[in-house]
């Protein structure tokens, strides 16, 4: 693929187009907001922390359920401040229904998925910080469409409640339980809509009434490496895990398969990550999509071997999903083995992602890109 051809323009696109906004919704907003948004109702200022711990606490908005909250009151509080953001479109379930992925449609009918994993000792859900993405990676679905809009804050948050109230009612096997994990590797560039992303995050961690509660150290960014937006989230005082999608080791295969490397090269991506792990105290993730023939050569592996010896990092390999219309595939087994030895030798940790889901199309921003096919399908 390399060496033969230039490679192609890149489209990239790093702020969202112009679109109409999302209803105001609590999620957005800090506790002090949400006072305030409160009193301008004509209502006492403490009825903000009522309704946030329906929200965050006992995970409901109807307002049946809030018999603390005078009758009169209620359905005003709700509408103003907990409008509906995420209808179900479609939901599929694999792993005996340990794997549930859910496509939403937003208030204006952009799409965007979840998926709840739940394994013995977690339960992990990965969510889209964007409607589509400008990121253009070629062997990425989401990548294809290009990008719709950057998602709101609380559009962000009620993915992970809705995850987390289907968890709590018993709706996935094992017993009514909670959310540990929260991981940014739906559809989109989070660190490309790092205001939203940031504020849900602060939304996720904080206490419930304030926000849901779960530890930092459970959530991970997933970027393309975006180094401004790794050193301005290094200074956060945010301990979450950053992953970054380096799926190559030298610039020349990467300026393709990250089209984002031909802004910042992959010794710039791997200085800021060394900063967010010197800051942060956290170890870096290294995702590399192994993809055959591609970047799957043992020599690849000894670069990235001595790009990564030594640091506070480990690399989760991921075999490629293989998206529609594309002649990529997974590397063949003995390869994939080839490469983590040869990683390993550098006392580099390496796991291999498990690939959950792959048949309900849970990785990679396939629901909606298969609802997009589907529609064309029926327009012909
Ligand atoms: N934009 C962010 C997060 C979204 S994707 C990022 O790029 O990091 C989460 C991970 O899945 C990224 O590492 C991405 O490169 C990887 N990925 C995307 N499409 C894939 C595919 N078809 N097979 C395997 N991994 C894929």
């Amino acid at each position: 693929m390399p060496g033969n051809r230039p490679p192609a323009p890149v489209r990239l696109t790093l702020t969202a187009p112009r679109r109409a906004k999302p209803p105001r919704h609590l999620a957005d907003l800090t506790m002090a907001e949400r006072r305030d948004a409160v009193a301008e109702l004509g209502e006492r200022p403490f009825r903000a922390d009522q309704l946030s711990r329906h929200y965050f606490g006992r995970l409901t908005a109807s307002p049946e359920q809030m018999t603390d909250l005078p009758g009169g009151s209620r359905d005003r509080l709700v509408s103003a401040l907990l409008p509906p953001l995420l209808t179900p479109v479609r939901e599929l379930a694999c792993d005996g229904g340990t794997t549930r992925k859910t496509l939403w449609r937003l208030f204006d009918g952009a799409l965007v998925e979840s998926v709840l994993m739940r394994y013995p000792d977690r339960t992990t859900i990965c969510v889209s910080s964007q409607a589509g993405c400008g990121m253009n990676c070629p062997f990425c679905a989401t990548g294809q469409a290009g990008l719709t809009r950057n998602l709101s804050t609380a559009e962000i948050v009620e993915q992970v409640v809705a995850g987390a109230r289907s968890l709590a009612k018993g709706e996935v096997p094992g017993g009514p339980g909670r959310i540990s994990n929260v991981v940014f590797m739906g559809m989109g560039e989070p660190m490309a809509n790092y205001k939203a992303v940031v504020a849900a995050i602060r939304r996720l961690t904080s206490p419930v009434p304030e926000g849901l509660g779960i530890s930092a150290r459970g959530i991970t960014v997933s970027t393309v490496g975006l180094v401004p937006a790794i050193e301005r989230l290094a200074q956060e005082g945010l301990p979450v895990t950053l992953a970054v999608s380096l799926h190559a080791p030298d610039d020349e295969l990467r300026d393709t398969l990250v089209p984002i490397n031909t802004r910042w090269k992959v010794a710039e991506v791997l200085d800021a990550a060394w900063n967010y792990a010197a800051v942060t105290k956290r170890r870096v993730s290294i995702e590399y999509a192994l993809i055959r023939d591609i970047n799957d050569q043992e020599w690849r592996a000894d670069l990235l071997g001595r790009l990564l010896q030594g640091r506070l990092a480990h690399v989760n390999l991921i075999p490629l999903n293989p998206t529609p219309g594309s002649p990529w595939t997974a590397s063949r087994p003995r390869d994939e083995r080839a490469f983590v030895r040869r990683l390993e030798s550098y006392g580099i940790p390496v796991t291999v992602r498990d690939t959950r889901g792959r048949e309900i199309d849970g990785a990679c921003g396939q629901l909606a890109a298969r609802d997009r096919e589907d529609r064309k399908a029926g327009a012909r």
